[in-house]
């Protein structure tokens, strides 16, 4: 069955291609420095960098949006790099380097520094991420059974990093200094490397992840080979890059973006760029595509939703956690951020479980009735959130069960969207469509970071004195937890609703 994708000569572990898991302990320790460096973004910059700012609530919440949107968006441009001149293996080293520089860019106390060094793992995400994800792919034939497994195992590995990282980081910044945990990060990032350059030195990825014709990495532009001018052009990036991310104040008081900077309207213009091209192919397309095409748009945009309010982990919720969640003698605001991955780590299996069981009884629900569940999820998680207000102590902190309860909520439901969105987007975008429609669908993350942005936005607690929380920031949070409960559950109902239709959209996608 499987035999036709093993290569006679590949070694296999736990019947995975060895390369499996060097892939995996690679995008575990990337994923490491990524997590351990975002549980520790939002109070760095609260704490230091915009700490002399009465409005340090909203500056962070505009600058994290911007970070997220770009870090998610760069990986469109690092797949297409790849794919047309770099290859997996160049962009995953080339992007691995660009971070790991980044993350130690971060131990020095300096706005310019500061900006610089989140533009450096944005480029540095962009090469690595979408490359990694799609080199787990080229290990198996096309058809090979034991693909979703392999891809299964392979999101371990993120959460297993997304797990340790925020407890060991946020330990680190607690005890000794927010730049030990940001050091930490980036030697997560070393690692990673490590490990994927030692798997290359055994072989065991065979010809894989090779530049796609070595004469365009020879080819000379300006009197430069392209492989080596890509890296220059990546680095140049980084400081314009950097400057987008200063700009994080509104670019007008008054009149149209008023509330908004530049990168808000650098993606309002992505947005529009991409529904006009996706208007243009559903156009060209067959009725059957044209249909199927439709359904990946939903997706995408369902998607969005929920990693809007899904993403406000590392920001408005760590803030609460910070400043209304009675963590004493559990664990810093910083290290919360562990939570999300190690309910994934708990219920990833027992979920894609009870898929199998339930296709066996012939009752697996369809997708979208999976996505309405899902968004539903994540509003209950919000609304537990909401009404734990009302058990606040006298210092206005509420219970840690209430935060436990709503990542474990929260991870249900991504678990019912996110994996199996990405392998349905697979199934239904045309062939000829394949790479846009996979850029579209990281795109989903990056334009939920706006939406991330603008709650923070409206959540932001304007205050002369660092030390706000308890009673002064309680229902501020707990209101804007009600109405994103009521959004995320409205919305859930709706394609609930709507589910037998794109049902009948999707042919004979399940
Ligand atoms: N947690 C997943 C990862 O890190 C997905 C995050 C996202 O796409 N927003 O890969």
């Amino acid at each position: 069955m499987s035999d036709i994708s093993k290569q006679p000569h590949e070694k296999q572990i736990l019947g995975h291609p060895s390369g499996l898991f060097y892939l995996f302990f690679a995008e575990l320790w990337e994923r490491f420095s990524f997590y351990g460096m975002r549980a520790l973004l939002t109070l760095y910059m609260i704490d230091v960098i915009f700490a002399a700012l009465a409005e340090r609530d909203y500056a962070t919440a505009a600058v994290y949006a911007s970070y997220g949107s770009l870090v998610y968006a760069s990986t469109v441009v690092g797949g297409k790099i790849s794919d047309q001149i770099l290859g997996m293996r160049n962009s995953i080293f080339l992007g691995g380097i660009l971070m790991a520089v980044g993350h130690f860019v971060l131990a020095i106390e300096n706005n310019m520094a500061f900006f610089l060094a989140l533009s450096l793992i944005i480029v540095g995400n962009g090469f690595f991420k979408p490359n990694i994800s799609t080199f787990v792919g080229t290990l198996y034939e096309k058809g090979d059974p034991r693909k979703d497994s392999g891809f299964t195992i392979f999101y371990m590995g993120i959460n297993i990093g997304g797990w340790i990282a925020p407890l060991l980081c946020g330990w680190l910044a607690a005890k000794y200094g927010w730049h030990y945990g940001f050091g930490l990060a980036g030697i997560g990032m070393l690692t990673g490397l490590i490990v994927f350059w030692s798997g290359i030195k055994k072989n065991v990825f065979g010809d894989r992840g090779l530049p796609p014709n070595e004469q365009v990495m020879h080819k000379k532009i300006l009197g430069i080979k392209q492989g080596t001018l890509i890296p220059i052009l990546a680095v140049i990036a980084a400081p314009l890059i950097a400057l987008l991310l200063s700009s994080y104040k509104a670019i007008a008081t008054d009149g149209i973006f008023a509330d908004q900077n530049i990168v808000n309207v650098i993606f309002k213009g992505i947005g529009i760029a991409v529904l006009a091209y996706l208007a243009y192919e559903m156009y060209r397309a067959t009725l059957d595509e044209r249909k199927k095409l439709i359904v990946a748009v939903l997706i995408t945009f369902f998607m969005t939703i929920f990693w809007g309010f899904h993403e406000l982990s590392g920001s408005v919720i760590t803030l609460f956690a910070a400043r209304n969640v009675d963590l004493d003698g559990i664990m810093t605001a910083a290290q919360t951020n562990s939570l999300n991955s190690m309910f994934i780590i708990i219920l990833a299996i027992p979920i894609s479980m009870m898929w199998t069981w339930l296709t066996k009884k012939k009752s697996n629900p369809r997708t979208p009735y999976k996505f309405g569940l899902g968004l539903l999820f994540a509003g209950i998680s919000f609304y537990v959130l909401a009404i734990s207000g009302a058990s606040a102590n006298a210092n206005g902190l509420v219970p840690f069960a209430y935060l436990l309860l709503m990542y474990f909520l929260l991870s249900v439901g991504e678990l019912f969207m996110s994996p199996v969105g990405l392998s349905k987007m697979t199934d239904l975008a045309p062939l000829r469509l394949m790479a846009f429609v996979m850029g579209v669908w990281f795109l989903s993350s990056a334009f939920a970071f706006q939406i991330v942005g603008f709650i923070g936005k409206q959540l932001a607690i304007e205050s002369s004195d660092g030390n706000v929380g308890g009673l002064d920031t309680l229902t501020t949070y707990t209101d804007g937890f009600n109405l994103i409960a009521m959004y995320s559950i409205g919305a859930g109902v709706i394609v609930l609703l709507f589910s037998p239709l794109i049902k009948k959209l999707m042919g004979n996608v399940h």
